[in-house]
């Protein structure tokens, strides 16, 4: 007999022609990019995988990459120093909004890219390479497989970083990066250009589910206070300045990224992941958020729910 969830998550596959929002064009590479791909995977915190659609299929993690290196940089210098630089509040900005907390003088969130920037900044490591070499194997250790790096997507976004350039130096500027900015945008770049699938994003999620033990490789990733405080940073900022209506409307911490794919971690049970990469106004995968609004009311997975 088939299994319920796969058919379940086969009939959601099969939406025909989903032809909303556009393909983000900012990183000329990213532009390229075929519409129609789709994919959604399920980890379990078992080791189950279910899998439909292009779940194989390659592509740069971007901003998913952002609470992963959170997770690092909260590993290596432990919360209180993390805190120092980078804030935990919701901005309420769009991911690419160049600027600081005016009071604090801070980033106000590791999620957006000026604190993602300064996060990468506090990866133990004596140099930028050390430093991504560490990110690389960090992300590899939580997707349970060798994960790579797309040279070209780096090329294309580093061509194109005019913004990111900006908060770079912005924040150098405000000494909250204390050495060379070009290093860490660099580093940061680098990050957003290793290279996913689907299912990947699908055991990573599995992994802060499971409370950073990596559930296919039975490998500890992370420390249970980190995952809890990047699982908790995600629920109130992964989402940038639509985060308050995606904890009401689909209810688990989540990120998304601009090359259309959206992580979504029911804590204690199951890593999800969506990829379809026309984008919404806010950089979400459109046909992502529908789908994860479908399932979280089809599949009973929202936090908060009472009944
Ligand atoms: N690399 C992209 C940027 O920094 C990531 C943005 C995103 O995925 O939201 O602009």
């Amino acid at each position: 007999m088939r299994n319920p969830i796969q058919n379940y998550l086969e009939s959601l596959a099969d939406h025909g022609h989903y032809a909303v929002g556009k393909v983000a064009s900012y990183i000329p590479e990213l532009a390229a990019a075929d519409p129609d791909r789709f994919a959604l995977c399920i980890a379990t915190v078992d080791g189950h995988l279910y899998t439909v659609g292009d779940g194989q299929f390659p592509y740069s993690i971007q901003s998913i990459s952002k609470p992963f290196t959170y997770a690092l940089a909260l590993q290596d210098q432990g919360p209180a120093a993390v805190a120092q630089k980078i804030d935990v509040e919701p901005s309420g900005d769009a991911f690419n909004e160049i600027s600081l907390d005016p009071g604090t003088k801070r980033p106000s969130n590791p999620m957006i890219n000026a604190g993602a920037i300064t996060a990468a900044s506090l990866v133990a490591g004596k140099d930028r390479q050390e430093r991504f070499e560490r990110v690389q194997q960090w992300f590899s250790d939580f997707a349970g497989r060798q994960l790579t790096f797309d040279q070209q997507m780096y090329e294309s976004e580093l061509s194109a970083a005019h913004r990111n350039r900006a908060i770079a130096h912005m924040l150098r500027e405000f000494e909250v990066l204390e050495s060379d900015p070009e290093d860490f945008l660099d580093q940061y770049i680098r990050q957003c250009a290793m290279t996913v699938t689907t299912q990947d994003l699908a055991r990573m999620a599995a992994t802060l589910a499971n409370g950073g033990v990596q559930p296919s490789t039975g490998e500890r990733v992370a420390e249970p206070s980190v995952v809890e405080h990047v699982l908790s940073v995600m629920t109130s900022c992964g989402m940038y300045d639509t985060a308050g209506d995606w904890i009401t409307s689909v209810g688990v911490p989540a990120k998304s990224g601009v090359s259309g794919g959206i992580i979504g971690v029911l804590p204690g049970q199951l890593g999800l992941a969506v990829f379809s990469p026309r984008l919404d106004a806010h950089g979400h995968s459109a046909r992502g958020v529908a789908v994860f609004e479908h399932i979280s009311e089809e599949m009973e997975l929202h936090l908060m729910q009472v009944t």
